[in-house]
């Protein structure tokens, strides 16, 4: 069996209900190993305390579990404030972001982009915590040029972040791309590709549409042609997904962070392919 980095991402449930399934996901993903549970974070603070109280029930359990914080929308006493609850919570490890402003939210905050966040991360906590930052194979989708957001990215990483998860994506050559051309910066932190398993059609364009992940064409046909058929989407989507992850270990991939969608099923049939782990 061998040894793959692995890390497994939540959204914050909103119901009691939603709380005790993904109790009982967690209990069969944690078969994986994966070096850390994290748990996203609604810009603007909107889900500070599920985000908080999911972290501190997965830290209770014994796993490691890294909150992400996105800074838009929020001010310098407030991220404080949260780190300070996250430093006596006992936690390690966070994955940094900027986050996008929730609509009918005007005001942008105290913090423009990821890297001052790092930066005041790092100013206020020094090396307490591991900082994840994001990364774009495919581009982040407003960034300016690529040449921007690659430039942006080494300001994460030149800021202290020690480590960078990806958006997901579906095109293997833009993960080994993006990583050279990071590397010819001179940034060596390591880059774990996120991958989205596939359970859906059209929560899937939709939500790749929105974050600027490309569904190649050829998927998209294909999963279109199946329409309600539950079961071929999701026989189609493991063989796609499984294929991508041993291409991506293959070349070099420090590891898998899967975007779990609070769901097993997948993220564990994918690991047993790979044989990683279960
Ligand atoms: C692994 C992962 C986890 C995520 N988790 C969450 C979450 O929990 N909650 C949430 O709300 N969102 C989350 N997101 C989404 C993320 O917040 C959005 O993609 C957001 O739009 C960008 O965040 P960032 O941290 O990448 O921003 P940044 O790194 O700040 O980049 C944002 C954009 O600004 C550009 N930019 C950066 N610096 C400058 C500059 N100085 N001048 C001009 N342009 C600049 C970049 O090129 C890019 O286009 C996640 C994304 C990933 C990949």
């Amino acid at each position: 069996m061998k040894h793959t980095e692995l890390s497994i991402e939540f959204f914050p449930p909103q119901t009691p209900e939603g709380v005790d399934k993904l109790r009982i996901v967690r209990g069969k993903l944690a078969v994986l190993k994966p070096e850390f549970f994290s748990v996203t974070f609604g810009a603007g603070g909107s889900t500070r305390d599920k985000t908080f109280s999911a972290i501190r029930e997965i830290a209770a359990e014994g796993y490691a579990a890294a909150p992400h914080l996105s800074c838009i929308g929020s001010t310098r006493v407030n991220i404080r404030e949260i780190l300070q609850e996250y430093k006596t919570a006992g936690i390690r490890r966070l994955v940094a972001l900027r986050g996008d402003l929730p609509s009918g939210m005007a005001e942008a905050g105290e913090f423009r982009y990821a890297n001052e966040l790092v930066e005041f991360i790092r100013n206020e906590t020094g090396d307490h915590f591991h900082v994840e930052v994001a990364a774009y194979p495919e581009w982040h989708p407003q960034a300016r040029s690529p040449r921007d957001d690659l430039a942006a990215f080494a300001r994460k990483a030149n800021a202290g972040a020690n480590s960078a998860i990806t958006q997901y994506f579906y095109n293997a050559d833009a993960y080994f791309h993006f990583v050279n051309e990071v590397r010819a910066l001179g940034v060596a932190i390591p880059i774990t590709p996120g991958i989205m398993p596939i359970a859906n059609f059209s929560k899937l364009a939709r939500f790749s549409d929105a974050c600027g992940a490309e569904l190649p064409r050829w998927m998209r046909r294909k999963l279109e042609g199946f329409g309600d058929d539950a079961e071929s989407i999701r026989a189609f989507g493991l063989d796609v997904v499984t294929e991508l992850c041993e291409r991506l270990l293959t070349g070099g991939a420090p590891g898998l962070h899967f975007y779990s969608m609070n769901q097993s099923v997948l993220t564990l049939e994918i690991c047993r392919r790979l044989n990683l782990r279960a």
